[in-house]
């Protein structure tokens, strides 16, 4: 064993013997089963891990990562652990989650081109290059990478509803969600970007991804639903502008803070 990552066999030894403390049989329970219920399709990224920012167990969720959680239609990996997912373990729901700042898709935004990353962000690359004229129109640069980040996870869900894996599901009743979210590593929310998919036809109802690109979808985060719900039993419809002492608090404390991205 290299002594070099000794540390890293400390801490495991110290996570092990906190979680038996914890749960004196959580790891009989491991060993007999996993019964995840959802699939995670997310970002390789280091600071973006499924289990830790949905505050899940081991044993909760499964899961694929990838640079800029792409869906590649002819990727043996994707499609063998989306088929294990939904055949053998029955997940109801598959997440696609992204990331803003994500460097996988910033590379698709530059002109470098040769590594063998760039053959596997190449459906993105040609999305970005075939809608430049309105991705230029955006304010800066932070604001372009925001807006490909959001409709790669768009377009990765679509074609995870086209994997011969979701359709066969469909067809034969199987209840199967597909979501769309976005992470964003400044506060630690998840968005609720869309689209939701739960059958063909919803799939096929879907506007075009390049119809998307004009058309943003305002992502939603959980303090927003939380504001929402909060104001959906309030009649305001007598009032212009309701006085700050009227808000509710969940919604007070979610007003925007920059750029109208964080709620
Ligand atoms: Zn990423």
């Amino acid at each position: 064993m290299s002594k070099s990552l000794d540390h890293l066999f400390d801490q495991n030894l110290g996570w092990a013997q906190a979680k038996t403390r914890d749960d004196p049989g959580f790891f009989r329970r491991m060993a007999e089963q996993q019964t995840p219920n959802y699939l995670w399709i997310g970002c390789s990224d280091s600071r973006v891990t499924a289990n830790d920012v949905l505050g899940l167990d081991p044993g909760e969720v499964f899961v694929h990562r990838n640079i800029a959680n792409i869906v590649h239609t002819s990727d043996l990996n994707i499609l063998s652990v989306l088929e294990y997912a939904v055949d053998h373990l029955e997940v109801s729901h598959v997440i696609v989650c992204g990331h803003y700042g994500c460097g996988g898709v910033q590379r698709a935004m530059v002109n470098e081109r040769g590594a063998m990353l760039d053959h596997w962000l190449q459906p993105l690359t040609m999305l970005y290059r075939k809608h430049r004229p309105l991705f230029d129109a955006l304010p800066d640069e932070g604001a372009r990478l925001d807006r490909l980040c959001e409709l790669n996870i768009e377009m990765q869900v679509r074609r995870l509803a086209a994997t011969p894996i979701v359709e066969n599901a469909w067809a034969r009743g199987q209840k199967l969600n597909l979501h769309g979210w976005i992470y964003a590593i400044h506060d630690g929310l998840i968005r609720d970007l869309g689209p939701h998919l739960s059958s063909a036809s919803e799939r096929d109802a879907l506007l075009s991804i390049d119809q998307r690109v004009a058309e943003p979808v305002e992502p939603q985060s959980a303090r927003r639903r939380q504001a929402e719900d909060a104001f959906a039993g309030l009649d305001l419809s007598d009032m212009a502008s309701p006085p700050c002492c009227m808000l509710p608090l969940a919604y007070s404390s979610s007003l925007p803070k920059t750029g109208g991205k964080d709620e």
